[in-house]
């Protein structure tokens, strides 16, 4: 952490380096074991009604056999001038002063305004109360609540390992380190694709990434100051 006067400032941002996604799913995997959310049937994905708070899109070029599969993981962007937040009439989606988009369930009346408004359809709606067949209802995270029928819901950037990790260095005193908070899809990388950390520190692995030549992030003519950098792939 930089020296700086007063107690220590957070601006939570991801980093995802397409250079090194393969596609494998990990991250997804690890998101829906971490955050409870609900297993969709096959009937559910046909009918779009699955929920999955980061997806992988595919992207081919060229026309076979000479093809290139290019993969992008979407989650929320955690817009800094986030469209979702002001037409929730009853603010349940809102910002929290570390950076994070972050939603009240329980206020949530599930009118979808918000999910309307998100140009990356980041947002996920729950048609149905979720359903888990025995025995992975025993595998629920109990720090994260499950969300019922008629509520939206989507990425928090795993808020219940960053309000730990910043609950454990206030009681020692210190701010909290670089690394030391790890959403599940980045701890599951086996590529170290994506990188987690705290942008009002210039020391961080995100800062530094984050100022690469490679840097863009995704529909950024719309102004929404999102909170995730991508780096381009490789040619
Ligand atoms: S990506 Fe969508 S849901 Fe996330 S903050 Fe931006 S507008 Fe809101």
């Amino acid at each position: 952490m930089s020296a700086t006067e007063g107690p220590p400032t957070y601006k939570w941002e991801m980093v995802i380096d397409l250079d090194r996604c393969t596609g494998c799913q990990a991250c997804v995997v690890a998101c829906h074991a971490e955050n409870n959310v609900r297993n969709s049937s096959e009937q559910e994905c046909a009918d779009g009604r699955a929920i999955s708070w980061i997806r992988i899109e595919r992207y081919v070029e060229g026309t076979y056999p000479n093809t290139r599969v290019r993969f992008v993981p979407v989650l929320c962007q955690h817009c800094g001038n986030a469209p979702c937040e002001p037409v929730c009439p009853v603010y349940a989606s809102y910002h929290t002063p570390d950076g994070l988009n972050a939603q009240v369930y329980n206020r949530c009346i599930g009118v979808r305004y918000c999910g309307n408004n998100c140009p990356y359809t980041a947002r996920q709606f729950n048609w149905f109360d979720p359903q888990w067949d025995a025995p992975l209802e025993e595998q629920l995270n109990p720090d994260v609540t499950v969300r019922m029928n008629g509520i939206m819901e989507k990425c928090t950037f795993c808020v219940q390992r960053i309000r730990r990790a910043k609950e454990q260095a206030t009681r020692q005193g210190r701010p909290v380190q670089d690394g030391e908070v790890i959403p599940a899809c980045v701890q599951s990388c086996p590529t170290s694709a994506l990188v987690f950390g705290n942008r009002h520190d210039p020391e961080s692995r995100v800062s530094k990434l984050a100022a690469s030549e490679r840097r863009f992030h995704l529909l950024e003519s719309l102004g929404v100051e999102p909170s995730v950098t991508y780096l381009k792939r490789l040619p």
